[in-house]
């Protein structure tokens, strides 16, 4: 039987680590998008170089690498008003989570997921949701997400497996699973086609890639990279 699987893929660090891990362990591949008017749309182009990037330099993976699916979501940006979908300051709301939270995107996500799962005949779902370094999105966690597995599975009548390999790695530990799978060749990948910034910066270069640099997810991004060159020269 071959293993199959859908990988959440947004053209982040973290889906691009994510996507090399699913082709470094299935036998074929399929990529699914998300187009909800994100701010950092530059994302959604990233995405593309990313995969062609891909297909360029692994031969072996571009080999297991199929089709990518793009699913308009703009609902999402009319239901709820936060700083990822609208141009206002991103900051701590209330609740204590960060003004960039989409109530249960990555419930949306996954479910719409599994129905091109379910289509496309793919039986396992990866993401690159993280417990580790994440700013508390519920829906990012490994409870949520183990059952919303049960949930899907059922709901589908069909054994969905919802695979995190990120879950309990930092950003750090991120970085080291690319170089892991892909050498520098991923890395640079990572640094030169991935987009993580909020603000969709694609204009600043730092060594670890295009960003603002201040963000919270360029924060979160910069300081792995400072650990991982540190550790790599300590370990040099
Ligand atoms: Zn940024």
């Amino acid at each position: 039987m071959k293993k199959t699987a859908l990988v959440l893929f947004s053209g982040g660090q973290d889906s691009t680590t994510c996507l090399a891990w699913a082709l470094e362990h299935f036998d074929h591949v399929e990529t699914v998008g998300f187009d909800y008017g994100q701010r950092h749309i530059v994302e959604l182009a990233c995405r593309q170089e990313v995969l062609t990037a891909i297909r360029e330099r692994f031969p072996t993976w571009a080999s297991r690498l199929g089709g990518d699916h793009m699913l308009d979501m703009a609902l999402l940006s009319k239901i709820s008003d936060t700083a990822m979908t609208s141009n206002k300051a991103i900051e701590l709301a209330n609740n204590g989570l960060p003004n960039t939270f989409v109530p249960g995107r990555n419930l949306l996500f996954f479910t719409f997921a599994a129905a091109v799962a379910y289509r496309r005949e793919l039986k396992t779902l990866v993401g690159g949701m993280c417990e580790t370094d994440y700013s508390g999105y519920p829906d990012c966690r490994d409870n949520t997400l183990k059952s919303l597995q049960v949930s899907l599975s059922l709901g589908m009548d069909m054994p969905l497996v919802i695979e995190t390999p990120l879950m309990w790695l930092d950003k750090q530990q991120t970085w080291e699973l690319a170089r892991k799978l892909g050498g520098d060749s991923l890395l640079e990948i990572v640094r030169e086609n991935s987009h993580t910034c909020y603000l969709g910066n694609r204009q600043t270069r730092n060594i670890w890639g295009y960003g603002c640099g201040n963000c919270p997810a360029c924060e979160l991004r910069k300081v792995g990279y400072e650990k991982f060159l540190q550790a790599e020269g300590a370990s040099a």
